[in-house]
């Protein structure tokens, strides 16, 4: 096939739960270095969508192809190791660690985590902990948390929580990053930061993928929009593009 500015792709993915089917032949792609929103009614998939790129389980049918290669056998982690990496609630456990110690742990390698470890050289691994420790400094100060790098995690306000994931997610060295609902439980001024910080990513080169319901924050970010209704594709293209199509306008209505 001829090469695309596709960094992903989804071609006719299914995925039923019982009787139910969650996503129903949708297609779609992200092109590289954009904001691409994926919007829709409550129940028309995008969750579901969003669990399938990220590996958490398999389609029943359908492919995902990320940077041209195709990844729907791939176990979450491997995709990672590509770069495709989605964000995460900070967990329980990650809560009583500090800001900092929650960005170095999300850049931590396996080799310093694999039972070997204890016979790496002592040398390399403290020349490994001294780049991982320089690079969340770097991260944090990039979406302005610096200034709270020793405060516990659980500290932190909905949105201040969220540009932390957002820190942990860039440790990785993502090439695309996909966000599930980064404006939820995030106040207005946080939100402000928090898109900023997106579109400056954006702008770096980075692609970005967003499920997002605060559609003042699609029609602000977003380059490009997909309209999932019913676990396909209905429509996409700018926002202002699918809010004008009378179908997005009777799907959100379920008319
Ligand atoms: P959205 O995120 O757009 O609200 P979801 O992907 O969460 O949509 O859900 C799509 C449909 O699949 C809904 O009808 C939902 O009830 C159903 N569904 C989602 N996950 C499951 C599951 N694990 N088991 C059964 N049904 C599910
Ligand atoms: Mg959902």
């Amino acid at each position: 096939s001829p090469p695309t500015d596709d960094v992903l792709s989804v071609e006719d993915l299914s995925k039923r739960f019982g009787g139910v089917s969650a996503v129903a032949g949708c297609s779609l792609s992200i092109q590289r270095g954009t904001i691409t929103a994926i919007i829709g009614p409550n129940g028309a998939g995008k969750s579901t969508l969003m669990n399938l790129i990220g590996g958490l389980f398999p389609p029943d049918s359908g492919r995902i192809l990320f940077a041209g290669r195709d990844i729907t056998a791939l176990p979450p982690h491997r995709r990672a190791e590509l770069g495709l990496i989605r964000t995460f609630q900070i967990s329980r456990e990650l809560a009583q660690l500090t800001v900092f110690e929650n960005v170095v742990l999300a850049g931590q390698t396996d080799a310093l985590e694999s039972p070997f470890a204890a016979f790496l050289r002592p040398r390399q691994v403290r020349r490994e902990e001294r780049q991982l420790g320089l690079r969340a400094r770097a991260l944090l100060e990039r979406v302005g948390l610096f200034r709270l790098a020793d405060e516990p995690a659980a500290s932190l306000s909905g949105g201040q929580k969220k540009l932390l994931e957002l820190a942990r997610a860039l440790m990785l060295d993502p090439q695309l990053i996909l966000l599930d609902e980064p404006a939820a439980g995030v106040s207005p001024p946080m939100v402000r930061e928090l898109a900023r910080t997106i579109r400056d990513l954006r702008d770096e080169g980075l692609t970005i993928g967003l499920i997002e319901h605060d559609m003042e924050l699609v029609a602000d970010l977003a380059d490009r929009v997909h309209v999932l209704a019913e676990g396909s594709n209905l429509t996409s293209g700018s926002f202002r593009e699918v809010t004008s199509d009378s179908r997005v306008v009777e799907a959100y209505l379920g008319i």
